[in-house]
């Protein structure tokens, strides 16, 4: 399948999600997944090392930022959100990698809750969804999301691509989780898929990117007007 071909090489401004949220029931409980932040990391490693301006938001992981990289912690999806949209601003692209939580407890205790021998119940309320909320003022940036799911694949990670306004989504395989290596089906919005072999975490962020590349290549290509680079921070 053709894909444009990076000609235009310039510096991109891209940011970058990774990583689990918590969210607290208390000042030290939390609910979280086990996201390792694995892709999101080897992907911002690609992007800096093929020269692009990275701000990578990452959730807590245990992984050494990448070299040439601006990494911001955030444990909660609210921070998450708060720092990719505050460097959305300013960016080409953003690629949603993180593991947020879709809740959060409707209230967290303001001290840690002893240990009853009664049950606990909780109220959860459905988190903010950053990548939907950045579809909303893309203007003409280009977004990337991920996709986990069990069974029927590609029609959901396809509704999650429309619903979120992802020019392209990544469907990842289920035993990519925590490994060092990754298999995925890539979808963009005008129809293409690729079926994408099991390599190392490090291959598949070096071919995202390069498929990132290929999109605002194109995006570029399809507009009269020369499209204007965003101001770098
Ligand atoms: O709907 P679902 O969580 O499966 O969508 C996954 C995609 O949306 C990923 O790109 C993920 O990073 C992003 N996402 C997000 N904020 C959320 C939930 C998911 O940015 N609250």
């Amino acid at each position: 399948m053709a894909s444009a071909i990076w000609t235009n090489k310039r510096r991109l401004n891209i940011v970058i999600t990774a990583g689990p949220t918590r969210e607290y029931l208390d000042t030290v409980r939390f609910i979280s997944n086990p996201s390792s932040g694995k892709m999101g990391y080897a992907i911002a490693r690609a992007a800096a090392n093929s020269g692009h301006r990275v701000t990578l938001v990452s959730g807590p992981v245990a992984i050494a930022p990448p070299p040439g990289v601006m990494v911001i912690q955030v444990e909660t999806g609210a921070e998450m959100s708060r720092e990719t949209k505050r460097a959305f601003k300013s960016a080409d692209a953003a690629i949603l990698c993180a593991a947020v939580c879709d809740y959060r407890p409707a209230k967290a205790f303001k001290r840690k809750q002893p240990k009853s021998t009664n049950g606990l119940s909780l109220l959860l309320v459905p988190t903010e969804d950053i990548a939907a909320s950045l579809g909303k003022i893309k203007e003409d940036r280009i977004t990337i999301g991920f996709a986990l799911e069990d069974h029927d694949g590609p029609a959901h990670a396809l509704a999650k691509m429309q619903r979120k306004r992802f020019d392209a989504i990544v469907l990842n395989d289920l035993g990519n989780l925590g490994g060092d290596r990754a298999s995925a089906v890539f979808m963009t919005a005008d129809g293409e898929r690729e079926v994408w072999p099991p390599v190392s975490k490090a291959q598949m962020g070096r071919r995202i990117i390069r498929r990132l590349e290929s999109l605002i290549a194109g995006a570029a290509g399809s507009r009269t007007s020369q499209r204007r680079p965003r101001r770098a921070k």
